[in-house]
């Protein structure tokens, strides 16, 4: 039996960006349908266990929040699971970031999307799409009981890798100017550890150790996401550079992290003060990608404007988040934005140039590789999410939009523009 879904926007993806991105172009009053792979919602958040909610606030000691709407109410629902959403600053890296039990987010997502009029797919996975002219008509996604159709007004991209602009043909950017990405890394989740915050000296000093040991340490520094007052946490560590996205290159991806995963763990038993009987609960289940194909957009972020904090008009949300730079097995380099301050993401930098209908949100948006430093945490993905959502929504198929109509969507459903 055919299986055609009709539809006024679909969304490709269900992390933070498309679930937000979901959410809002429903509230919006669009038809909405909602594509995820995975059996569960949340992106790499639930599906790499990358386990802190970074973008919400900038930077400083009495810190303020730029990131609500859709992303504020996740919070509050993760704080009635008594996840903390009004942390200390780091004492590792001075910035501030929601840390959480994975399993909480799985929850509050299929609260917030059974509580909307959104049509959600999980174990769904776009394999196919149909571009005449720019204009995006359809994606056809596969299940176990064999393949259906998406037709839709309007699309967004919240794939993280840009899969639907690329399956649609459209051109995208890889990396920096020499093509070069950001390390990717497999997390992994241990148990019995101290409560308190493990800070990264104390990391890099125990690896040191391990390395002179002779353990085969290969990325020497990062950082163990605890979860305040709890006796677990998970490691960002083991690492390494994706240069594609193809089977066999993610097939040795995998298998080379989740071997690096052990050495670490041996390295925190013998060496970090607290972790003899630490233990290895999970790992993955699948690498965090941290840079692959970004969208070219109407407008496009620079890493070196937004560290200066600019504002502007056709503003639809707010980036808090200093760029991060995972390139050296040594160092985690950041650039700062001024404590208290945030950067206007224009309107543009969701709209793929080369196709009439179609948004992007989340961390494939249009950026320099610094800016994506940035705009790749998961708060201001629920940020530009929320805004494609809207966008999506409110022009449909029409070829031109109207950015005061779409802000003041926006700010109706309580985001910060
Ligand atoms: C190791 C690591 C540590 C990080 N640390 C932090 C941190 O501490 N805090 C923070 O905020 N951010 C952090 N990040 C960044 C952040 O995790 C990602 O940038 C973020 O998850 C991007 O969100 P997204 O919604 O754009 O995409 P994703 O979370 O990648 O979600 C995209 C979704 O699209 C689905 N999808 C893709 N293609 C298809 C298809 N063809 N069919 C169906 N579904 C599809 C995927 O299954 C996925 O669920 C980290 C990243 C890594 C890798």
């Amino acid at each position: 039996m055919e299986r055609n879904i009709k539809c006024d926007v679909a969304v490709l993806g269900g992390g933070a960006a498309g679930v937000a991105a979901a959410l809002a172009a429903s509230k919006a009053g669009a038809k909405t349908v909602l594509i995820e792979r995975n059996p569960y919602f949340g992106g790499q958040a639930t599906n790499s266990q990358v386990t802190a909610y970074c973008g919400f606030f900038t930077r400083g000691e009495n810190y303020d929040q730029v990131v609500e709407g859709i992303g504020g109410e996740v919070l509050k629902r993760l704080e009635k699971y008594g996840t903390n959403i009004h942390p200390k600053p780091s004492k590792s890296t001075g910035n501030v970031s929601v840390s959480f039990n994975p399993e909480y987010v799985k929850l509050v997502m299929d609260e917030m999307l059974k509580e909307s009029d959104v049509e959600y797919y999980l174990h769904a996975q776009m394999y196919e799409v149909v571009n005449e002219n720019g204009m995006i008509k359809q994606m056809k996604c596969t299940d176990d009981e064999g393949t259906f159709t998406v037709e839709a007004k309007a699309f967004v991209d919240a794939s993280g890798n840009a899969n639907l602009v690329h399956f649609a043909g459209i051109k995208t950017n890889w990396g920096d100017a020499e093509g070069k990405v950001q390390q990717s890394s497999l997390p992994f989740r241990i148990d019995n550890i101290p409560a308190r915050e493990i800070i990264k000296p104390e990391i890099e000093e125990a690896l040191k150790k391990a390395k002179e040991a002779g353990i085969p340490i290969q990325k020497e520094t990062g950082l163990i996401i605890k979860i305040l007052d709890k006796d677990y946490g998970y490691c960002t560590i083991p690492s390494t550079i994706v240069p594609a996205l193809d089977a066999k290159t993610l097939t040795e991806t995998e298998m080379n992290l989740r071997g690096q995963i052990h050495n670490y763990v041996e390295a925190f038993q013998k060496y970090l003060d607290g972790c003899e009987n630490l233990v290895l609960s999970s790992s993955g289940p699948c690498v965090g990608i941290r840079e692959a194909r970004r969208i070219i957009g109407e407008k496009t972020l620079y890493g070196e404007e937004i560290i200066t904090a600019p504002k502007t008009d056709d503003s639809i949300a707010r980036g808090g988040w200093s760029p991060e730079m995972h390139k050296s097995n040594t160092n985690i380099k950041y650039t700062h934005i001024p404590d208290n301050e945030y950067f206007s993401i224009p309107l543009g930098c969701l709209k793929v140039k080369d196709a009439k209908n179609l948004w992007a949100a989340g961390r494939l948006i249009s950026t320099d590789s610094l800016a994506l430093g940035s705009v790749r945490v998961m708060g201001t993905g629920f940020a530009t999410g929320q805004a494609a959502g809207v966008a999506a929504a409110l022009t449909l198929d029409n070829e031109t939009y109207d950015v005061k109509k779409i802000q003041d969507e926006l700010v109706n459903q309580g985001a910060l523009i």
